[in-house]
């Protein structure tokens, strides 16, 4: 075999893949931390350290099992920091006869690799990453001249495809596709919310090291220097137990509860594992499917509504993103062009619902996807906030953001930037969907009720504000119909009240 050089980039740690059946002396394998990628946006310190520390520990798992290894930290002194500058460094010095690695997940490394093996003088071949369970362009297949990409669709594709909850005949196991109807309970105190699973990951080095080499970032370092996620195989494996033992009895129900300082819920947490290929996707989806048919405190609308995220909306927002880059990322439908407020990156704000998602993102780098959707994100959408700010702030501060999954849920479904690609209609809300989910409304210093006033909750005049200003672009949509009808039975005195107070709330949106 010729000597080889195989990349292996920070989200490719899947241990499974085969190229790990067996070393071979003439295999070099090669991880890099570099300020490429912890540059390119700016990144939760919790995110950069999570990256880091899996990507040691994936390499020491490779040494320990006879693979050799060249591992290049962010402080060593051959460090480019450059991933073709390194590659090419590499391959010199070893006189290396051959390259490959795995196709990215993201857009901007795919082309870069492509460009790099272009000028490459010696052989080169690219594999796949083995972790998704649809191709690249399966999305984009399936919806070939179609006008509309619905997620429904082709997760009943995928159902089929890899027989999840089926019955023999190819039908739905208990009658029906999806139980999301019965997954929208507010959280009422009958079941206990589990105490979340810590993994105590000690990144006190690692932090020195990212500080030495004078990287910038967002966020709050981990209480004690302890990282709470799971950082490797081991590990993900025993989130993927404690979630479903402790969280999935009730996740399908309180999927969209929010609850006032429980940042968790019934949620799995296993997103950062999932999107780094530290656990296949498979195997969660294999392990829920089990433990619905072995235990009978799982029903079948708390399976189906978990595993529609993952073998649905995630298999499905990576096909779209393949299916509709470059132009992807410079949508922006609705023509928003605001400055995000600055609280988003201190969450000194009054407005508890925002100020809860924001700390905790902060402190945590993480917020379930109710936050993310129908706090941060609506609030975002409702003021106009520029689709690329929105972008970087959801790709630097989320321990589990990578383009391919951050921009399809932040400019599709949550900014609706994309015009209706990944979404039917706008995800937007007045203060009455958020006191419906939650218990926020009751410990904030506005007032739900209230549309025009003082203390009026700025998430009311905000919406109405919203929808007055996207007439010409909504109005015509099927699902937006209602909201436009009660818009429209309001008095013109009524609605000049309220669009002043979403004028004034917008002009003063740095102290709410
Ligand atoms: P759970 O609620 O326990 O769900 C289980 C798994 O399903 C997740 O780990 C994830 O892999 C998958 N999943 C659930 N919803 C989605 C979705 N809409 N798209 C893709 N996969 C999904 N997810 C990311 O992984 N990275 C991101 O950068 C990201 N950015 C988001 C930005 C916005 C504006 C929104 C609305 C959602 C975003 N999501 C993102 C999707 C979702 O919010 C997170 O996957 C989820 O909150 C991760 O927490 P969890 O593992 O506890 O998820
Ligand atoms: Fe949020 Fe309005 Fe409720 Fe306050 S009153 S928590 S701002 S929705």
């Amino acid at each position: 075999m010729k000597k080889t050089l195989r990349l292996i980039l920070g989200d490719q740690l899947n241990p499974k893949h085969s190229w790990y059946k067996e070393p071979n002396e003439n295999i070099v394998y090669v991880l890099m931390e570099m300020k490429q990628e912890t540059e390119y946006v700016v990144h939760h310190i919790q995110k950069i350290c999570a990256f880091f520390l899996a990507m040691r520990s994936f390499s020491n798992d490779l040494t320990q099992k006879g693979f050799n290894v060249h591992y290049l930290k962010i402080g060593d002194a051959t460090n480019t920091h450059e991933l073709h500058k390194n590659l090419e460094i590499l391959i010199e010095k070893y006189d290396f006869e051959k390259f490959e690695y795995q196709l990215p997940d993201e857009y901007r490394l795919d082309i870069q690799l492509k460009e790099y093996c272009k000028s490459l003088k010696i052989e080169y071949q690219s594999f796949d990453s083995e972790h998704f369970l649809s191709n690249r362009d399966e999305v984009e297949i399936l919806f070939k001249n179609k006008k509309t990409y619905l997620l429904e669709t082709f997760y009943r594709h995928l159902r089929k495809k890899h027989q999840v909850l089926m019955t023999e005949t190819n039908e739905p196991i208990g009658g029906k596709w999806n139980y999301d109807a019965e997954n929208r309970k507010k959280y009422n105190y009958e079941y206990e919310i589990p105490i979340p699973l810590e993994f105590n990951n000690d990144c006190e080095a690692i932090l020195k090291e990212i500080e030495q080499a004078g990287i910038k970032f967002i966020g709050k370092k981990p209480k004690d220097n302890l990282l709470q996620q799971p950082i490797n195989n081991e590990q993900a494996k025993q989130q993927l137990i404690w979630f479903i033992n402790k969280a999935l009895p009730r996740f399908g129900d309180y999927q969209d509860a929010l609850v006032y300082n429980e940042p968790l819920m019934f949620h799995s947490r296993i997103s950062f594992a999932l999107n780094t290929k530290i656990i296949h996707p498979k195997e969660v989806i294999d392990a829920v499917e089990t433990a619905y048919y072995a235990n009978n405190l799982i029903s079948i609308s708390q399976a189906e509504g978990f595993i529609r995220q993952v073998l649905g909306w995630r298999e499905y927002v990576r096909g779209i993103y393949w299916a509709k880059m470059p132009n992807y990322s410079t949508l922006n439908y609705l023509e928003h062009n605001d400055k995000l407020p600055d609280w988003y990156w201190t969450g000194d704000t009054k407005m508890t619902c925002l100020e809860q998602a924001i700390n905790q993102s902060l402190n945590q780098a993480y917020a379930h996807h109710i936050q993310r959707l129908m706090i941060t994100g609506n609030f975002a959408n409702l003021m106009g906030a520029d689709p690329n700010e929105v972008d970087a702030w959801y790709l630097g501060i989320y321990i589990d953001a990578i383009e391919w999954v951050e921009i399809t849920n932040t400019r599709g479904m949550s900014l609706f930037a994309d015009g209706g690609i990944v979404g039917t209609k706008p995800y937007v809300s007045s203060g009455n969907y958020i006191n419906n989910m939650s218990n926020y409304c009751k410990n904030c210093i506005y007032d739900v009720k209230k549309k025009i006033g003082e203390k009026s909750c700025p998430f009311n005049s905000l919406y109405w504000d919203f929808l007055d200003r996207h007439k010409e672009k909504l109005t015509k949509n099927p699902r937006m119909g209602n909201m436009y009808n009660t818009w429209k039975r309001f008095s013109d005195g009524e609605k000049d009240a309220i669009l002043s107070q979403a004028a004034f709330y917008k002009k003063h949106i740095n102290s709410l």
